[in-house]
């Protein structure tokens, strides 16, 4: 996988799923987000990305070292990646003004695919920086 060297703490069970929390090559695993979605604050402190126009892409920048950590990007990830113009990026701010989030991804696979870029579906949880709670942010099937 794409991501797989950016993994830590990695949990995979007989269902042919995974989970794992996100970490820079520098080790820290704290990490701005840019996407180029829609960005939808719902209850309970919820935020929801969803595609907009058919595209989304995910990325997070390391805070210590800068480097970019593609997280998802629909040209690219899937069972049937979408070759559309990508959108203009801006940020993931959440409504405390948090912007600096850790990371966690879920994944579920088709036997054959299990463990490539070809995941059946995907979750992104962030948890911000200071806080405990866990924020579904994105899931795409
Ligand atoms: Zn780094």
């Amino acid at each position: 996988m794409r991501l797989e060297p950016n993994f830590k703490n990695m949990i995979h069970d007989e269902n042919f799923s995974l989970e794992s929390d996100i970490v820079c090559d520098c080790q820290n695993d704290t990490f701005k987000i840019i996407h180029t979605g829609i960005q939808k604050n719902g209850l309970f402190g919820i935020v929801t990305l969803k595609k907009q126009n058919k595209q989304l892409a995910i990325e997070a920048t390391c805070t210590s070292c800068g480097k970019k950590i593609t997280i998802y990007n629909s040209t690219l990830d899937g069972l049937k990646p979408k070759q559309i113009p990508l959108e203009e990026y801006k940020p993931l701010i959440l409504k405390n003004n948090e912007d600096t989030f850790k990371i966690n991804v879920k994944y579920n696979f088709e036997p054959q695919n299990y463990k490539t870029d070809r995941f059946e579906m995907m979750q992104l949880y962030i948890k911000e920086k200071n806080g405990k709670k866990e924020i579904c942010v994105f899931e795409v099937e």
